[in-house]
């Protein structure tokens, strides 16, 4: 019973797989354009992420860049961006605002209380 759900919790790492070029190397994950495992040999490192070969990682800064040049993102995260900015700027305004207003009325208070008191 043991055994039957710790296979279950293998799915992310590829312990148990072998590397489809290195039969006697064990898989250290999956590649992230093909999905295959691949061994510490084979391992590609590139874009944040870890393929088979060097073909998948090409092939997937193709698919990367094909989607990265769409407008929709940039103009979306430089709205975050604008809106972002604009609402620090209020917030730091705001408290500004206030600082400013409450030691006016401070400063008011403190003179108006001596002339009320000497009349
Ligand atoms: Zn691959
Ligand atoms: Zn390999």
């Amino acid at each position: 019973m043991r055994d039957l759900s710790q296979k279950g919790t293998m799915a992310k790492g590829a312990k148990g797989k072998y590397c489809p070029r290195h039969r006697n190397f064990e898989a250290i994950g999956y590649c992230e354009q093909c999905h295959s495992p691949y061994c510490g040999d084979c391992a590609v490192e590139a874009l944040n992420h870890t393929f088979c070969s060097k073909e998948c990682a090409n092939s997937y800064g193709k698919f990367m860049s094909r989607y990265k040049p769409t407008k929709k993102p940039g103009f979306f995260s430089k709205l975050m961006n604008l809106v972002v900015t604009v609402l620090v700027l209020a917030v730091i305004g705001f408290a500004a605002y206030l600082f400013l207003t409450r030691s006016k009325a401070g400063t008011r208070l403190r003179e108006k209380l001596p002339a009320i008191r000497t009349k």
